[in-house]
């Protein structure tokens, strides 16, 4: 059997790690600074500065540095617990983690004046299990797009928080110097379980960073710059999977085309900042016409996409004159300037066929029909009667 030295096991416990800090801090912290993987930094930062102080407290002449490190150490699983509830977006105040690392070294100070460093122990594990499975907790209630990602640092964390619970218990039961202890729980045991942890989470939590980073990406990939609407392609793409998902429900859509009408004639006479800025107010206009299920896209220079789920024809042609007259309430042109409209195109899954690019196209043509009848109107197509926004 190989013997693992106490004091070699720290040392290399403590270099790994600084060096898992470093590498996690420069490649995975700084590139999108996500508060998980912040915390995470956190937490690792402790677990070294807590294997400082107990590196010190082994050494005799500061035997008050180990109570310290008790307090560091359930600093940094608090940090463990804080990093799990961050990735829903749930924080936790300070004073949570300050208090019971006050508390454990509080404890382990006390205990060592007394002569008994025991239950300083124990209550150091029974906090360390407390905060790594309450994280553990934190991370099975994320359901998240990267959740099997997730999922193992939930195990992870588990496995961990069973083996301080286990250890505690172990302690309190079979006492330190028991050789079924040292066996199952020794120092040498632990450090080396504390390791694979680390290294297991540090790539995990790196993963779920890479995962969400590419989703952010993605994200702004599928946005337009100028209104924070989707862009052609994002319109797509979701489009697609709500006009199926609204198919298989049986709810009815409707895709309306919306195209500025003569917005040349607006950037000639007032500059391109202004013609923006139209755009700009038409983009909020149908956000604030719209339902959390509808979807808008900014589909070219000054037309626009969308798709209403639960809406036919009909009522679109009213969200169009909703959106007209909050246009023309919204509109940052110069005073005396005509007031901005827009043209529609309506057709719905109720008369027409269901395919997405061939409602688009039908859309199309109605709105070419609401050009050619004179502008600031919607046509629904099929029935080819023109319905006046006003
Ligand atoms: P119609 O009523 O027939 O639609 O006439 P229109 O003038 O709106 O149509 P046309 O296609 O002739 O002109 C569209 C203009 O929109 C031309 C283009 O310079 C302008 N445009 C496209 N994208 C942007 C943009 O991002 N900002 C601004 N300010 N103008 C844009
Ligand atoms: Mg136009
Ligand atoms: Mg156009």
């Amino acid at each position: 059997m190989v013997l693992l030295d106490r004091s070699t096991l720290m040392v290399v416990f403590a270099v790994m790690t600084l060096t898992m800090l470093a590498l996690f801090y420069f490649d995975t912290y700084r590139r999108n600074r996500a508060p998980f993987a912040g915390w995470w930094c956190v937490a690792v930062g402790s677990f070294f500065c807590a294997a400082a102080f107990y590196y010190l407290g082994e050494s005799g002449a500061m035997a008050w540095a180990t109570s310290v490190g008790n307090g560091v150490m359930v600093l940094g699983s608090g940090c463990v617990w804080a990093g799990a509830r961050s990735l829903s977006g749930r924080r936790v105040r300070p004073w949570l983690l300050a208090l019971p690392s006050a508390a454990a070294w509080a404890v382990a100070f006390a205990a060592r004046l007394a002569g008994d460093t025991r239950i300083g122990s124990i209550v150091l594990l029974a906090m360390m299990g407390a905060a790594i499975g309450l994280a553990s907790f934190e991370l099975r209630r994320e359901r998240a797009t990267s959740w099997h990602l997730v999922r193992s640092l939930a195990i992870a964390t588990a496995v961990c928080a069973a083996y301080y619970l286990s250890r505690m218990a172990g302690l309190a039961i079979l006492g330190p110097e028991s050789a079924l202890f040292q066996l199952l729980f020794g120092t040498g045991v632990t450090l080396l379980m504390a390791m694979v942890l680390l290294v297991v989470v540090s790539s995990s939590i790196t993963a779920l960073n890479n995962a969400r980073r590419t989703e952010d990406l993605k994200e702004l990939a599928s946005r337009d710059a100028l209104t924070g609407l989707l862009n052609r392609r994002g319109f797509l793409q979701q489009a697609q999977q709500q006009l199926r998902y609204n198919l298989d429900a049986g709810i009815d859509s409707t895709v309306v085309m919306a195209d500025l009408d003569r917005f040349k004639a607006i950037n000639d006479s007032f500059g391109h900042d202004a013609g923006d800025g139209v755009i700009r107010a038409f983009s909020d206009a149908c956000r604030t016409a719209m339902r959390t299920a509808d979807l808008v896209g900014r589909y070219g220079g000054e037309e626009f996409a969308l798709l209403l789920t639960g809406v036919d024809a009909q009522e679109a042609v009213r969200i169009a004159d909703r959106i007209n007259r909050s246009l023309a309430e919204h509109s940052s042109l110069p005073e005396g300037a005509p007031q901005p409209t827009a043209s529609f195109g309506i057709v719905d899954t109720r008369t027409r066929s269901t395919g997405l690019q061939r409602l688009i196209r039908e859309a199309d043509s109605a709105l070419y029909e609401a050009k050619a009848a004179g502008r600031n109107r919607a046509v629904v197509g099929l029935t080819l009667t023109g319905n006046d926004v006003h």
